[in-house]
């Protein structure tokens, strides 16, 4: 599977996770404070493997960080977005081909 097929299933996960939040925050906050740590830190850690797991082969660039905001910058704002985008947002290659 390509770059931004892995990354884009990532992200659709991380948003089941992300809308299921009511659930598992109550959860959480039952099972006590330390709990609510370890749930913290795992939400944390998906956000690291975004930066990590997800890279452009051709310069290292991860596939949520992207140009955007054209109207602000002609070239755009290199900005981290919630879901992958099909071309580096640093070389323009193509992720959904690496
Ligand atoms: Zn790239």
């Amino acid at each position: 599977m390509s770059v931004y097929g892995r990354a884009r299933t990532f992200s659709i996960l991380l948003w089941v996770v992300f809308l299921l939040s009511p659930a598992w925050l109550v959860w959480l906050l039952e099972a006590g404070p330390g709990f609510v740590f370890l749930g913290f830190a795992a939400w944390l850690s998906l956000g690291v493997v975004t930066l990590i797991r997800f890279r452009c082969t051709n310069c290292g660039n991860p596939a949520f960080r992207y140009r955007a905001l054209k109207w602000i910058d002609k070239d755009g704002l290199l900005l981290w977005g919630p879901f992958p985008k099909k071309e580096c947002g640093v070389c323009g290659s193509d992720l959904a081909a690496q």
